[in-house]
């Protein structure tokens, strides 16, 4: 789950076993009819008019769908597209193109779109960490543009060191080190400007990371008095839209983007954003180079895919889709709060995940069950609920406060229509918790 976005490696890990779970219990009453009037709810808001032209590979598989009521979670698979991104990628795949030419042209619009000097086209957030030390690499070592920089990662680039804060290190410095590249970890403004040599290639700075330490501006300062450029993972970081160009805007050499998670478009997308310099070399590590970025090739569904869904984004505002979430929120409220305990809120974490947050609170002495099982019995119905995996959590993580007691529900990606399946749910569990799910989940045949 993003990710960056799991509270803790605990339940990261006993959500994963509990969406194995919940797709084995969906396997084992896939025979039963769905007759409740949620699940019909769900067809008919969701179905398209093709569905009878062409099998439903998820039914032919017996894979659970889910209603995301979580967030941009990757093993959620994140976000759906937005109806003119789905007909773009599907247009998209009927010809054949040149993928540089496309490659190019694409990085192209999109930069003029979102005000910086060049863009790269990636498979992900993560796989533009990646491009971008490449292209770091490729710089410092004063490679041609035009070399094939199957060597990164060898000692033909002697020059190798990724500056990071040591409260910035986390479980993406993997797509860096993808590079051999070395990681050179700094606490105080003193130690950076000394870390920062002739073996530096790049700094990597964390913008959703919990602590700040080193601020942007002298982060970016310092490396440029000594000519190194500064990548930022801003992944997450939309909305506000005017992100995806205050960062570079700011000074950022480099800046990622994740194309899947808010904004919207084909989950294996993503944007590198910067000088024009880095992109273009970022470009030159991606398939079909046989570079690092040889095994991160991006179809051109996904390229076009990605454009598509920049375009939809700026016709959206951010006042436009916050209405749009506490509108269905004002659904769900209504379905529960006559229940007895339930207290409802809303908060907006600060960066990331930049969307209203549904704190549902009660009583669990008076409800009948803890917030974590509530979740679990969501997860394991017809329909399946996804809730946000802050529920039940005991101390504050990225900008979410602790709510031992509290289901955490958000609505941005939800289809339309399905606020009322998940209001009409919670309600539901919240009455008479054993009526929904099961808990603890049945074990899985996969666990490992
Ligand atoms: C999600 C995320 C990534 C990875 O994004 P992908 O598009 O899934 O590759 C990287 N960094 C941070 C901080 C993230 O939240």
């Amino acid at each position: 789950m993003k990710s960056q976005k799991c509270p803790d490696s605990q339940s990261s890990y006993s959500r994963r076993r509990f969406l194995r779970a919940s797709q084995a219990t969906v396997a084992a009453l896939s025979a039963v009819p769905m007759l409740s009037t949620a699940t019909e709810v769900l067809a008919a808001t969701v179905s398209s008019g093709s569905a009878h032209e062409h099998p439903d590979y998820y039914d032919k598989l017996g894979v659970t769908k889910l209603i995301n009521a979580a967030g941009t979670y990757t093993e959620l698979t994140s976000a759906v597209m937005p109806p003119p991104v789905r007909a773009a990628v599907t247009q998209a795949a009927l010809h054949p193109v040149h993928l540089e030419e496309l490659q190019q042209k694409a990085g192209a619009y999109i930069a003029e779109k979102l005000k910086a000097e060049g863009c790269c086209i990636s498979c992900g957030a993560s796989s533009a960490i990646t491009l971008a030390t490449a292209a770091s690499v490729m710089a410092a070592n004063n490679c041609h543009p035009l070399d094939i920089p199957s060597l990164i990662g060898t000692p033909e680039f002697p020059k190798n060191e990724v500056v990071v804060q040591k409260i910035h290190r986390y479980e993406y410095d993997v797509a860096m080190q993808l590079c051999g590249i070395k990681i050179v970890d700094v606490v105080t403004l003193d130690d950076y400007e000394q870390a920062l040599g002739l073996n530096t290639v790049m700094t990597n700075y964390f913008n959703a990371a919990d602590a700040v330490g080193i601020s942007r501006e002298d982060w970016i300062a310092v490396a440029h008095n000594k000519g190194v450029p500064c990548h930022l993972d801003a992944a997450a970081d939309m909305p506000p839209i005017s992100n995806l160009w205050k960062y570079t805007g700011m000074g950022f050499d480099m800046v990622s983007f994740s194309g899947g998670k808010d904004i919207r478009g084909p989950q294996n997308a993503g944007l590198l954003l910067g000088k024009k310099e880095y992109t273009d070399l970022a470009q030159r590590n991606l398939c079909p180079a046989d570079s690092v970025g040889r095994g991160m090739k991006v179809a051109k569904e996904q390229i076009v895919g990605m454009v598509a869904a920049v375009d939809w984004l700026l016709t959206q505002t951010d006042e436009g889709m916050e209405k749009e979430s506490r509108e269905r929120m004002a659904v769900i409220i209504g379905m529960v709060k006559d229940i007895p305990s339930v207290q409802t809120s809303i908060m907006v974490p600060e960066l990331a995940n930049h969307v209203p947050h549904l704190m549902i609170n009660f009583d669990p002495d008076v409800i009948g069950a803890s917030a974590r099982e509530l979740q679990v019995r969501l997860a394991t119905a017809i329909p399946c609920i996804e809730l946000n995996p802050h529920t039940g959590s005991t101390s504050p993580s990225q900008g979410v406060p602790a709510g031992p007691n509290a289901l955490v529900v958000t609505t941005f990606l939800l289809n339309p229509g399905e606020e009322f399946i998940v209001g009409r749910q919670i309600r539901k569990v919240l009455k008479d918790p054993k009526s929904v799910g099961t808990y603890p989940p049945p074990r899985s045949s996969t666990a490992t």
